[in-house]
């Protein structure tokens, strides 16, 4: 269902009135995790200044170790969705159960499938029987063949509205978090009809990284770009390293913007 054969116009994934996948690029920005009102009130203020739309937060972090901030759970979503009603925002926000699905429903605007859970074959099925946007990282170790199977137990299930996010997979290479596949992005829009983001944060880990892998990401076509901001990453309680703070932001913003022009 998910490949260009079967249907070989692009896909257009509606979020509140941004359509992913029109051949404009969307931009997906917001802190790790959601920490509190304030925080998260910050970054989307930010957001708004550049004429944004998609906020991101999570409010269950699948971390890797279990002492770890695990995220505030459904208080997240909930600071979430004051915060998108107030600043007039869509969210984009980690579901890690199926059990969770049908309280997100209330509270965001796209449920991401993070990368951990990419072959969690149930919240697969689970998100889509839901009538709600799904956002789909390839998994840390997945082949894009692997990928594209995730994406099509979704709409197995009746739910067709899915974005695929490139988000690094693991390799040998140590001076970056993950290794970015940028050829993954012509290679997912040549296999399937879906639109394609990349999130430069989590594939690199690295903060002076950043600019220049949302710059290739947006030459080679993707759909949208991912970043992670935090009013103050330092004290960030996930993803210390990576996160701009709001004035590297802004600067991010506007290099993307005029480089953006050149083509
Ligand atoms: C995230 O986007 O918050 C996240 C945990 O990313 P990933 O699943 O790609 O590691
Ligand atoms: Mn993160």
């Amino acid at each position: 269902l998910v490949s260009r054969k079967k249907k070989p116009e692009n896909t257009i994934v509606d979020v509140k009135g941004e359509k992913i996948g029109d051949g404009n690029q969307y931009f997906v920005m917001g802190p790790c995790a959601v920490e509190s009102y304030e925080q998260v009130a910050e970054v989307a203020q930010a957001i708004k200044r550049h004429g944004l739309k998609l906020l991101r937060g999570g409010a269950y972090k699948p971390r890797t170790s279990p002492y770890d901030f695990q995220g505030l759970g459904v208080e997240g979503l909930k600071i979430l969705k004051r915060v998108a009603d107030e600043f007039d925002l869509a969210v984009i926000s980690e579901i890690v159960t199926p059990a969770d699905i049908e309280t997100a429903l209330d509270y965001i605007d796209v449920i991401q499938i993070g990368a951990r859970n990419m072959q969690n074959f149930e919240l697969l099925k689970a998100a889509g029987q839901v009538n709600k946007p799904v956002l789909l990282k390839r998994g840390l170790a997945a082949t894009i063949e692997e990928f594209i199977h995730a994406a099509e137990y979704i709409m197995s299930q009746g739910n067709g509205q899915i974005i695929l996010c490139e988000r690094g997979i693991r390799t040998y290479e140590k001076a970056t978090r993950n290794t970015l596949d940028i050829s993954a992005v012509p290679i997912l829009k040549k296999e399937t009809h879906l639109p394609v983001f990349v999130d430069v944060t989590h594939s690199t880990g690295r903060r002076d990284l950043l600019l220049p892998c949302a710059k290739a990401a947006l030459a080679i076509g993707a759909d949208g770009v991912m970043a992670e901001v935090h009013p103050d990453p330092a004290v960030a309680l996930s993803d210390s390293a990576q996160q701009m703070d709001i004035d590297q932001f802004n600067e991010f913003m506007e290099e993307l913007k005029s480089f953006q022009k050149q083509f």
